[in-house]
């Protein structure tokens, strides 16, 4: 009989399948792992397993134990398949960020989840990474599996993905591409590949743009799983031990945009309905591909499916309302609307007469409308994106609250803020936002491009541009917010 004795022999031996539509135009050919096709659901899988059985062999995990990790999804998704397997408990600790579909998927193997706070720094007590080394100390039998220093997960690529792929492409393989989020992959494999190759084979990381590894500043973005965010208040970065960016030749860096709209071509155009971190990879390795040569062989790694990113990635009205979307071709956008720029930037922790002195600077001061000089405030003090902006101030409210006795200059202007204006994306029907704008009874709007706050759109200037009159705000004020983005290249 062709049979798995266990469902943990069937980890593994994934296909590898060229690339035909998305690389048209390319003379080297583009082959991708469909690490989907684990039984787990992901390249995780492997990654769990190998963590596992060295932790039984190290008699750091025993019969009765409890499996604790700090995961987004797939590698908790890959720790409850073994653990059903083996007769272990698990808890995972994940950010809140997290899209809803994977936190479902874990319960339903009976694990435990537990939410964190996102966008904390890593010193923090409620971090993901140390609430889970708490919860590992706690428990009786309890054992953190620590993906991002375990060397058992690079290990298990270096041992099971890097020769499949060898193997699959009789040693034909040039280049590497996969995305760095332990690193295990990409170290594990490469490392492999490099030694099988005699150094002959180029091993690229596909990374966020805004991810440190590629030389980002570390602000938040949008494809999950991969990268390296950097807070603020984090004092000392700690880079996983999984990663050895000595394994890799060289970094691509993407930008959201291109991850997600590659993300959907790759369902779209070759029936590959695959995550966020997948767009990542495979827009950097059409980049790898068109600068080699016909005698290359470019190979890369997909994780997991989109399955998971169904209310996200492969949502149109998500994409359109971070602005990742243009128009639908069904009337005015919110990207047609004559919009003005974002005024300056304040932090909660600033005081009431800092944001004043601001205010009545020459960035802060806008003619005319006060609702466009509205101030918003960024929690991380880098540049806004729509989920950092946590309030509001204007220089007219500001004043009246301290003429009144209401404020202090000294106080902090956490204590004084109106909320954030509502958010829509470029090509968002600016019908809808007017709609949303009237219901709750706001004078301004941010118009969201790329995941960013972009500019701020007034009712005047959505109403006009409904009404079909050309743009009436501010006039010589006015940010360019492009209708049409350019594709990702190599279409
Ligand atoms: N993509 C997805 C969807 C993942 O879950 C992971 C694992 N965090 C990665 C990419 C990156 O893999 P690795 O941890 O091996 O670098």
């Amino acid at each position: 009989m062709d049979v798995h004795a266990s469902l943990l022999s069937a980890v593994g031996e994934t296909p590898l399948v060229r690339l035909n539509r998305v690389t048209a135009r390319l003379s080297t050919p583009v082959y991708a792992k469909l690490e989907y096709v684990n039984p787990g659901g992901s390249v995780k899988d492997r990654a769990a397993l190998s963590m596992v059985s060295a932790a039984e062999e190290a008699g750091l995990l025993a019969p009765g134990g409890t499996i604790v990790e700090g995961t987004s999804g797939n590698t908790g998704v890959g720790l409850a398949m073994v653990a059903a397997q083996r007769g272990y408990r698990c808890v995972f600790t994940l950010p809140d960020k997290t899209s809803a579909e994977k936190i479902a998927v874990l319960r339903a193997y009976g694990a435990e989840v537990v939410v964190c706070p996102s966008g904390l720094p890593l010193e923090h007590p409620d971090h993901v990474f140390n609430t889970a080394v708490r919860i590992a100390a706690e428990r009786p039998g309890g054992w953190h599996a620590n993906q991002y220093d375990n060397a058992a997960n690079p290990a298990a690529h270096y041992r099971t993905t890097g020769p499949e792929i060898w193997r699959q492409t009789d040693g034909r393989i040039t280049h590497l591409v996969a995305g760095v989020g332990t690193g295990g992959t990409l170290t594990g494999a490469g490392e492999y590949l490099r030694e099988a190759a005699g150094g002959r084979v180029t091993v690229v990381g596909a990374d966020p743009e805004a991810s440190v590894y590629g030389g980002g500043d570390g602000r938040p973005y949008f494809v999950e799983s991969i990268g390296h965010v950097l807070h603020p208040e984090t004092v000392e970065d700690r880079w996983p031990e999984s990663y050895r960016p000595e394994a890799v030749d060289r970094i691509e860096r993407i930008g959201d945009r291109e991850s997600l709209l590659t993300a959907r071509r790759l369902a779209r155009e070759e029936g590959l309905l695959v995550g966020g971190s997948a767009g990542t990879a495979v827009a950097a390795a059409l980049r790898v591909a068109a600068e080699a040569g016909p005698d290359d062989l470019v190979v890369v790694v997909l994780p997991d499916s989109g399955r998971n990113y169904l209310s996200t990635v492969h949502d149109d009205a998500w994409l359109r309302h971070w602005g990742f979307l243009d128009g639908d071709g069904g009337g005015p956008v919110v990207g047609e609307a004559g919009s003005v720029p974002i005024g300056p930037r304040l932090r909660p922790a600033d005081t009431v007469r800092q944001a004043l002195d601001v205010l009545a600077g020459p960035s802060g001061a806008r003619p005319g409308r006060e609702g466009a000089a509205l101030v918003t405030v960024a929690g991380t003090g880098r540049p806004v994106t729509g989920p950092d902006v946590v309030g509001s101030v204007t220089a007219r409210r500001l004043r009246e609250a301290v003429d009144s006795g209401a404020a202090r200059p000294e106080d902090a202007l956490s204590a004084h803020l109106a909320p954030a204006p509502p958010a829509f994306g470029v090509g968002e029907p600016a019908v809808e936002a007017l709609r949303a704008l009237d219901a709750a009874r706001g004078e301004v709007a941010l118009v969201l491009l790329d995941g960013h706050a972009h500019a701020l759109v007034d009712r005047a200037a959505l109403r006009a541009v409904v009404e079909g009159v050309p743009g009436t705000t501010a006039a010589g004020d006015r940010p360019e917010v492009p209708r049409t983005r350019p594709e990702p290249a190599h279409r």
